[in-house]
């Protein structure tokens, strides 16, 4: 029997839930795009788009998704045959780097673990051994979606900076800009790439570069600069539409000026932090009472790496293809699968526009999936959620 009527809920790690008034504001028809309401919208998002990534540096948007934001860093800082040096910690940033490899500079990847954060000590030593400053730019994520890690990018730019080392420090806050916490300007981050889909609550479409005056410096001299992703016009543009380097995404631009109203509206980014941390408490009491031998497992061993906007679950013996399924066709609720060699393995998103009914949902409905599937439960992990949120209530 499927119990699916109703509204469907998607708790996967991206693209997140777009919030009722974001959906709203961009169901307008097309607006004079010359002059008026959508010209000065453009502006302002690049005025208060900075404050998100906790910056004092600008902003480069550009229409594409996560990907097309990549390739705008990359291609805006750097140079024909630079090396750099990736920080694996799974498959976001592999697959980053091999987008470096394509556009014509040498990748090193530094080898990680599927399981837990960069190793800040591997790192440290890799940047003392690096005597001639050869490396350009380091590259890493903030969140890999794929394990659910949270890389610790504070202690990773105290390495570049206590070695006085001139690499460029470039993250990828793809995954959890808006849910894990992050200062790019105190951490000495020099490219921060994100896109609209995820903690910031708008359709795929958009993405971003922020960047400090050290970048800047680096796009005077890089050569992989392309006509289409190049900041020359978006830096100085004559009319609005160079900032986009062509149309607008207009609907985009009001959904996301209602995104950041909302985060206003909520007290701004701290108390924003705040709930996913909340939530993710919550997500994180479930699988820990869920977990038993042969199980479901945390696939981020070190409680302090796991992100606040997705956790990856093991799961053991148990078929992740049959309990998303479940989930889906009985209840309406649809769940992430393992991704990048992860086949036995779930990815519940808690990113953007959350609350406990929503997490308790689906919390509630992966042990009923599990529970049908006769699947080993160490305890109720629906019960352990709510005691979770109950704490803050
Ligand atoms: C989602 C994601 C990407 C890719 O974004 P797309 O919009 O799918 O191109 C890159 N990195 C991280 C960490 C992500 O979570």
């Amino acid at each position: 029997m499927s119990l699916r009527f109703g509204k469907p809920m998607v708790s996967i790690p991206g693209p997140s839930t777009i919030p009722d008034r974001v959906l709203n504001a961009m169901h307008r028809p097309m607006p004079n795009i010359y002059e008026g309401e959508l010209v000065d919208i453009a502006y302002e998002l690049h005025e208060r788009l900075p404050a998100i990534a906790r910056t004092e540096g600008r902003v480069f948007i550009t229409i594409g998704n996560g990907h097309a934001g990549w390739q705008m860093a990359i291609n805006n800082t750097l140079s024909r045959g630079d090396h750099v040096l990736v920080l694996e910690s799974g498959r976001f940033a592999q697959a980053w780097g091999e987008m470096a490899t394509l556009s014509g500079v040498k990748a090193e990847f530094m080898e990680g673990s599927m399981r837990g954060p960069v190793d800040i000590a591997a790192f440290a030593d890799r940047i003392d051994a690096d005597i001639d400053r050869s490396i350009k730019a380091v590259m890493v994520v903030l969140t890999d979606t794929a394990t659910s890690v949270m890389n610790d990018i504070e202690s990773l730019g105290r390495v570049l900076n206590d070695a006085d080392h001139p690499a460029l420090f470039m993250v990828d806050a793809i995954a959890s800009l808006g849910c894990d916490v992050f200062e790019m300007d105190r951490w000495g981050v020099d490219v921060t790439v994100a896109a609209s889909q995820k903690g910031l609550m708008v359709p795929p479409g958009i993405a971003f570069c922020w960047v400090s005056p050290k970048a800047l410096d680096a796009y005077a001299t890089a050569d992989l600069r392309t006509g289409y992703f190049d900041w020359a016009p978006r830096m100085k543009p004559k009319a609005m539409y160079e900032l986009f380097a062509g149309t607008p995404p207009i609907q985009h631009l009001y959904g996301l000026r209602e995104a950041l109203d909302m985060i206003d509206e909520e007290g701004g980014l701290d108390v924003v932090w705040a709930r996913h941390a909340a939530l993710a408490d919550s997500v994180r009491a479930a699988v820990a009472a869920w977990s038993t031998d042969g199980g479901i497992a945390f696939n981020i061993t070190d409680p302090d790496a796991r992100s606040n906007a997705v956790t990856t679950a093991l799961t053991g013996s148990i078929d992740p293809n049959e309990l998303r399924a479940r989930a889906e066709a009985g209840a309406g609720l649809t769940l992430g699968l393992g991704i990048g060699g992860m086949a036995d393995a779930i990815r519940i998103g808690h990113m953007g526009h959350l609350n406990p009914p929503h997490i308790l949902g689906t919390l509630g409905t992966v042990e009923a999936a599990l529970r049908a599937m006769g699947a080993p439960l160490g305890g109720s992990g629906a019960e352990a959620a709510a005691r979770s949120i109950g704490g803050h209530l």
